[in-house]
């Protein structure tokens, strides 16, 4: 086992015997990373030796990646690997290959040479260290052969340096602990779905539910003094400050999701703050504050034309008329909270009162490539993206797809099409906005009738609010000028509007703390996605911490993917800033 004052202290010459083999047969690196010593934590040292190869020349990169032995490949069969190398493959179950398992790498292995001209580099030992399947990495290896050389070249190097994390990790036997269990409550809570096939978890299905009741449980098992739900179905945890009546700080993230998501976004923000609650707790200790942890029941907007309910309601901002809006299969929400035994009479009261919290903090997957590109695993929020969202419906007249003149025809869908291509090209002219038509239907369409009628949806967003509304504004003109010319009418009815969020400045800084402590740059960058915390705006002050997404960042999308290690440096950062808070003497708020 090696020590991080053994490195601190270390000679080049020992350095570099101490990292042997972390990055197969590449030793300049850690020659090179000897100068940035002292390293203040084991994340700092990872970071440098990234930075190190980041610096590097593109040869010396490709030299890299070339150095690491196929999968399953010739060396393997012939014994040459790199005793570091046989172990991580022998751990993915790459030496108890089936015969077609064997057949389907080495056919894989050929066209993705005669392809990229490197070997394919995998981290086989997986987010968590302990193995991906054969399944998945064949699954993985076939995907990743129909990439860009450019953005298939990063990803190698990204792999390398995982699989560098993994073996530094055996060197110093660091074991993320709080990071595993974080990404176990992941893996076990996206058991729970609407559909048998991929993660589905909408506004209170069976499977919503059973993850509602999933969460009361692992919560009383932290050691949360008291778990419950409320109105609206969020799970709420409350661990209690050494003074029961101080102020609390309030802290969660959602917990369902979009059809066949990921399994992090929104869980790590409930997961993070569960895991750090649990280490007071084991600890025996009380802070100067409470910490109340809410799993917000709705944020995505999926089953009713509505969203962020959760985080409305305690915000006071929950619009009774949502209650008769009506999901898919014609269910009132309303209906929907009386089956789930939820009292639609007790949401008011669901309402926090600012003056008895501190602030409001999220943690969150970025959903974005901007720190995966930047080989960084946290990022502080400086914004969250305003927003609007519409559901439009164009009205025009169904007729004879044979006998209708071209000049005569009232189409519906054609107003929508110019629509969307209008939305593509205002967003586009502008930095950071963005706009999309995301559904687009012909209800009862058929292939010989022109569509009398056609539903749509606008989603529109910009970091500020006036950017924003100038957007908003410009599509609704146009929309108008395009009914008027095509004689169509359109309803629009707005489904949400919610303002940009800055980050306040005293928790920003906070978050910034946290990350600088453990030996890592503080880098920022803003939300493009929405999340509570622009809700939790409304009444206190807020801020929110990324944590880098793999797999080029893709979110919305099974794909979604965080490794336990980065989940293991939020926990800590959320702990630091729980310590800076309790320095404070739990006033962070005053600031
Ligand atoms: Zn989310």
């Amino acid at each position: 086992m090696i020590t991080l004052h053994a490195i601190n202290n270390a000679t080049q010459a020992e350095f570099m015997t101490l990292l042997d083999g972390v990055y197969e047969h590449s030793p300049w690196i850690a020659e090179e990373a000897w100068h940035h010593r002292p390293f203040p934590t084991i994340a700092a040292l990872k970071l440098t030796l990234v930075r190190t190869v980041r610096e590097a020349t593109d040869q010396q990169q490709t030299t890299l990646i070339k150095q690491h032995p196929e999968l399953a490949g010739k060396a393997a069969i012939a014994n040459t690997l790199t005793a570091e190398s046989q172990h991580e493959q022998q751990t993915a179950g790459l030496s108890h290959c089936t015969q077609d398992e064997y057949d389907q790498l080495q056919k894989l292995n050929a066209a993705y040479f005669a392809r990229f001209g490197w070997p394919f580099i995998l981290a086989v030992r997986g987010p968590r260290g302990t193995g991906l399947s054969r399944r998945e990495i064949i699954e993985t290896f076939e995907r990743r052969l129909q990439q860009h050389p450019d953005d298939e070249r990063r990803e190698c190097l990204r792999q390398v340096h995982r699989i560098a994390e993994l073996r530094l990790n055996d060197k110093f036997r660091h074991e993320p602990a709080l990071g595993h269990q974080v990404w176990d409550w992941a893996e076990a809570l996206s058991q729970h779905s609407d559909r048998p096939d991929n993660l589905t978890v909408t506004y209170l299905t069976d499977a919503h539910r059973a993850c509602a009741r999933q969460l009361a449980e692992w919560m009383a098992g932290c050691g949360f003094d008291d778990v419950s739900t409320d109105a609206v179905g969020n799970v709420v945890g409350l661990f209690r400050g050494a003074d029961s009546e101080s102020k609390r700080l309030l802290t969660g993230s959602h917990f369902d999701t979009v059809r066949n998501a990921g399994k992090y976004d929104g869980r790590l923000g409930i997961f993070v703050p569960m895991a750090a609650v649990r280490a007071l707790h084991q600890a025996g200790r009380r802070l100067p504050f409470g910490i109340e942890v809410v799993a917000f029941a709705e944020e995505e907007g999926q089953r009713f034309p509505a969203a962020f309910l959760a985080s409305s309601a305690l915000v006071g901002a929950f619009d009774r008329t949502w209650l008769d809006r009506r999901d898919a299969a014609g269910t009132t929400m309303r209906e929907a909270m009386q089956q789930a035994g939820l009292d639609d009479t007790a949401i008011g009261a669901s309402a926090r009162d600012p003056g008895r919290y501190l602030g409001f903090v999220e943690v969150h997957i970025e959903q974005g490539p901007v720190l995966n590109e930047l080989d960084l695993p946290l990022g502080i929020v400086t914004s969250i993206n305003g927003s609007v969202r519409c559901l439009c419906e164009a009205v025009g007249t169904a007729s004879h797809a044979g006998t209708t003149p071209m000049d005569r025809r009232r189409d519906a869908a054609l107003l929508a099409a110019e629509v969307a291509l209008y939305v593509e090209r205002r967003a586009a002219s502008v930095p950071d906005v963005v706009g999309t038509v995301g559904m687009l239907e012909v209800p009862n369409g058929s292939i010989n009738v022109i569509p009398g009628r056609c539903r749509f949806s606008l989603d529109l967003r910009a970091t500020t609010d006036a950017a924003r509304d100038a957007l908003a504004d410009d599509v609704l003109a146009e929309m108008k000028r395009i009914a008027e010319r095509r004689g169509v009418a359109c309803n629009v009815e707005e489904s949400m509007r919610v303002s940009a969020a800055p980050s306040a400045p005293a928790w920003q800084e906070r978050w910034e703390r946290a990350v600088a402590e453990l030996g890592l740059p503080v880098r920022h960058l803003p939300s493009g996605a929405g999340h509570d915390a622009m809700k939790l705006h409304q009444a206190m002050p807020q801020a929110m911490l990324f944590i880098r997404g793999a797999n080029g960042g893709i979110s919305h999308n099974p794909l979604e993917t965080i490794t336990s290690d980065d989940a293991e440096l939020a926990v800590q950062a959320f702990a630091t800033l729980l310590e800076q808070l309790a320095a404070d003497g739990g006033e962070g708020a005053a600031r």
